[in-house]
């Protein structure tokens, strides 16, 4: 090769070399330095002045070994490749820093280049920098070492599972934490899996692929293993996970914690800081936190609910007399009473000292009927806490004073609610005590009312103030076809109630029970004696029934004997429903009335339009008859849109095979659109007022029987 070629080729060369990521430096046979590339001087610090001519031991002031100690001139690599003729390949080295800082670490491989006769001519020498390797392994190393430390004499199970040659580790205590001795079941990467409880299977599974699959290297988790008695262990389980340069995980090794003693203090924590230690009872803080959810429940249902504050009336004299420890059973007994009375979703708490307090929930959407219903809750409670109490063998008597505030949603926070409770409360006790009263004057007055009005209705029932009157209905043509029974209470001043002032009342005191047997048993009595009689004899009779009495398993029982004694065609007797039942339990409603329908009496669905009418609901049930509510009726000839919807409603009971019976017919337009659309029966104040049945019976009698 001509000289000037071959020197183009030697500098193409060195240019080559300088870009190298490697250090690159070549020796002579003596060991000092022919050439150095770019790398080279960066990773040892020097200049090219410097380097060239230099020896190795005065470029780097001393080398390092890979375990930290100094090393001998002689085993410099360039001395070892002089010394022994050999490569010398991944030998790790640490080059002090100039000036002095951390050691910069590299990996080197050596090798000579021999002349033709064999004799070593330049020993080539390259390095690549590790340090960061070796830092992590340093790491890592520091890791294994603390966990090691950790673990010598504590209570924690440790593991190990390195994930490149598939070794598994569990210690001894690792086992003895599940009841196991070591080996007890086969040894593989799958064994905790087997011990681990099946309700935190997934989730710790799906925890540590997420762990596997991510970046961090610590973790810690909670879940249960089962132990070898099958009763569940609490675990806190810790680790760390090994990974190389890309990420990919080498070895997971943790340690266990078994937390059963921890959870048991931490229980005995929660039960200090939320329950009465006396009573087991929630105390003041459970009751706030769930009073809180309680409203917001509220919000969502737009239901009532009511906060009662409980304190007994002589509970300091007792304690004064008798002692605490006879207080103590008192307040004890109270609880108990209370908790037997009450529903599992209402909430009971003490404060301390002899206040308790209830919420209730789900009162219903009216104010009315929220009222009643908290007098209910009210009257109740006061019977239980009413009855004597056996003390230490003696018989002791306890009555209690209420406070009753209601709430709706969350306009009143928890502090402001039983302030009102309690204030209500004080009211009681300031009212001669052994009675309720509410925060809210208004509802005081309401709650009076009501109160007097069941007072009323229970006299009035034993007084069979409650007298039937009768309405007639008729067909297209005008012929008499049936009639509806109507309640009225005639009050002993003379005054006539009607049904709306009191039904509602009597069914949330559960009257409606008697009241619906009185009206039942009357109504099947005046069937059964218009039997004989030409005009009368061939009458439906609708009766309307409240979803409660059906609800009453007693209930087809009831009408059974009703009839048989009352000797009454069964068939000429319709009951008449609201859609509420469409709110209950359909199917145990529709197995009730199919049992009923059984014994010949039909069902009519009364004011269709008004409720949860929903086609599909009409055919779980057995109706026989639609009832138009008569807010349709009443504006068919003054709304436009109303004559449609009343054409539809006949239409769908026509499909379905059912009478329809318009009611509150009071205008000639109105009797005569429903006449030409396919009513069955008319009933209203046009054909004919409600009226007492005496009277019905001789308006409506051929043979006058109305005036027997
Ligand atoms: P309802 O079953 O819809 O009864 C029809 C109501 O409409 C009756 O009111 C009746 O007097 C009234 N009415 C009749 N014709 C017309 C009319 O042309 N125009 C207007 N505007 N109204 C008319 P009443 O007697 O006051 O009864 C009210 C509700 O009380 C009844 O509504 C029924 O739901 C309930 N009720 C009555 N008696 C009983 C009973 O014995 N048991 C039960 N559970 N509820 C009853
Ligand atoms: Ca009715
Ligand atoms: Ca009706």
């Amino acid at each position: 090769m001509p000289p000037n070629e071959s020197a183009n080729l030697q500098r193409q060369f060195d240019v080559l070399l300088d870009h190298l990521p490697a250090g690159v430096v070549v020796h002579g046979p003596d060991g000092r330095i022919l050439s150095a590339n770019r790398r080279a001087k960066v990773l040892l610090g020097h200049s090219v002045e410097e380097l060239i001519g230099a020896e190795s031991s005065q470029v780097v002031w001393s080398l390092v070994r890979a375990d930290n100690t100094v090393m001998p001139e002689p085993e410099y690599p360039v001395n070892q490749v002089l010394s022994t003729g050999d490569p010398v390949s991944d030998l790790v080295v640490g080059v002090p820093a100039t000036p002095p800082g951390p050691v910069r670490w590299l990996i080197c491989n050596a090798y000579p280049e021999r002349g033709r006769d064999g004799r070593i001519e330049r020993v080539v020498v390259c390095f690549t920098d590790c340090t960061k390797l070796k830092l992590a392994e340093h790491r890592a190393q520091q890791s294994e070492e603390r966990l090691r430390l950790v673990l010598r004499g504590s209570t924690d199970a440790s593991w190990d599972y390195d994930l490149r040659n598939g070794e598994v580790h569990y210690s001894e205590r690792w086992w003895e934490m599940l009841g196991y001795r070591v080996g007890d079941l086969p040894i593989d990467a799958h064994t905790w899996q087997k011990v681990l409880h099946p309700d935190d299977f997934r989730r710790v599974t799906g925890f540590l692929h997420d762990l596997l699959g991510g970046t961090t290297d610590s973790y810690s988790v909670e879940f249960r293993m089962v132990h070898r008695d099958g009763h569940a262990v609490p675990i806190l389980s810790r680790g760390f996970i090994l990974r190389d340069e890309d990420g990919l995980p080498l070895r997971i090794s943790g340690t266990n914690t078994d937390l059963t003693e921890r959870k048991q203090v931490e229980q005995r924590i929660h039960e200090l800081a939320y329950f009465d230690h006396l009573t087991g009872l929630p105390n003041r803080r459970f009751l706030a936190e769930e009073l809180d959810k309680v409203l917001a429940r509220s919000e969502r249902s737009g239901q009532f609910g009511a906060v009662l504050f409980l304190d007994l009336d002589n509970f300091k004299l007792l304690n004064d007399t008798m002692g605490h420890d006879i207080g103590d059973l008192l307040l004890r007994q109270v609880a108990l009473r209370l908790k037997l009375a009450l529903r599992h979703s209402d909430q009971l708490a003490r404060l301390g000292g002899d206040e308790f307090v209830v919420v209730f929930e789900d009162l219903g959407t009216t104010l009315e009927d929220a009222i009643a219903e908290a007098n209910h809750v009210v009257d109740k409670i006061l019977e239980v806490l009413d009855q004597p109490y056996h003390l230490d063998g003696r018989l002791f008597v306890s009555t209690t004073s209420i406070g009753v505030t209601l709430f709706e949603g969350m306009g009143a926070d928890v502090d402001t609610l039983l302030k009102q409770a309690d204030l209500a409360m004080y009211r009681a006790k300031a009212d001669g005590r052994h009675i309720a009263r509410f925060f809210d004057p208004g509802m005081q007055a309401a709650a009076n009312r009501q109160s007097a009005l069941e007072t009323g209705l229970r006299d009035g029932l034993a007084r069979h103030e409650f007298v039937l009157y009768c309405q007639p209905q008729f067909d297209t043509h005008g012929r008499l076809v049936g009639a509806e029974v109507l309640v009225r209470w005639r009050r002993d001043s003379g005054v006539l109630v009607a049904p709306g002032d009191f039904i509602g009342l009597a069914e949330s005191s559960g009257l409606i029970l008697p009241l619906g047997r009185q009206v039942l048993e009357e109504s099947c009595r005046a069937l059964a004696r218009w039997a004989g009689d030409r005009a009368l004899g061939k009458l439906k009779l609708a009766v309307n029934v409240s979803v409660q009495q059906l609800r009453d398993p007693e209930f087809p029982d009831e009408v059974a004997r009703i009839l048989a004694r009352s000797g009454a065609p069964a068939g000429q007797l319709f009951l008449e429903l609201t859609e509420s039942i469409f709110a209950d339990d359909k199917q145990d409603l529709a197995e009730r009335m199919h049992l009923l329908c059984g014994q010949g009496l039909r069902f009519s669905l009364d004011d269709f339009g008004t409720g949860y009418s929903s086609l599909a609901y009409l055919k779980q049930f057995p109706l026989t008859a639609l009832k138009i509510d008569r807010s349709f009726v009443h504006d068919v000839h003054v709304d436009p849109s109303a004559g449609p919807i009343v054409k539809a409603i006949i239409a769908l009971a026509q499909q379905l095979k059912l009478e329809i019976v318009a009611e509150g017919v009071e205008h000639e337009a109105q009797r005569t659109f429903l006449a030409r659309n396919g009513c069955s029966a008319l009933q209203g104040y046009l054909l004919g007022a409600p009226m007492p049945i005496a009277e019905f019976e001789s308006l409506y009698s051929a043979t006058g029987i109305g005036h027997a």
